[in-house]
């Protein structure tokens, strides 16, 4: 994906600001450009050590604003404050799930270090991991 920098502090922020819980979100893309950033409610709120689920009503309010913006939700953000950022178990198994958000980008924000660690991946119906690039434009 290509992303501002402005868009890109936007998710970090999120990230810092729920730490030490895990946050998630959506990223409105068109044509490879990510044009949007929407937060989502973590429904498993709680410091714990991996584990998000879509829920609540932010989800559906997300893609539809997102569907608004005539672009597609190809990007799903979350963070991990307690572990490298690099898709668990958890994630892999929500990511290989048809039924899900196939084909979506996994933006992770690692923030157990000093600074924010952004990463991105592919989680293929084989649970297959592959990263991708995150460019960041101005
Ligand atoms: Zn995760």
């Amino acid at each position: 994906m290509r992303i501002s920098q402005e868009l890109l502090d936007q998710v970090v922020a999120h990230a810092l600001r729920d730490a030490p819980d895990e946050c998630c979100g959506l990223l409105g893309v068109k044509d490879g450009d990510v044009v949007s950033v929407h937060e989502l409610e973590n429904v498993l709120q709680g410091p714990k050590v991996f584990g998000f689920e879509l829920g609540g009503s932010s989800y559906p309010r997300a893609m539809m604003a997102i569907d608004d913006e005539e672009a597609d939700a190809g990007v799903l953000y979350h963070s991990h404050t307690r572990s490298k950022p690099y898709p668990s178990q958890t994630d892999i198994n929500f990511g290989r799930d048809p039924q899900r958000l196939p084909g979506v980008e996994w933006l992770i924000i690692g923030t157990k270090g000093e600074e924010p660690e952004i990463r991105s991946y592919l989680i293929a119906e084989d649970g297959g991991v592959t990263e991708v690039p995150v460019t960041v434009v101005d």
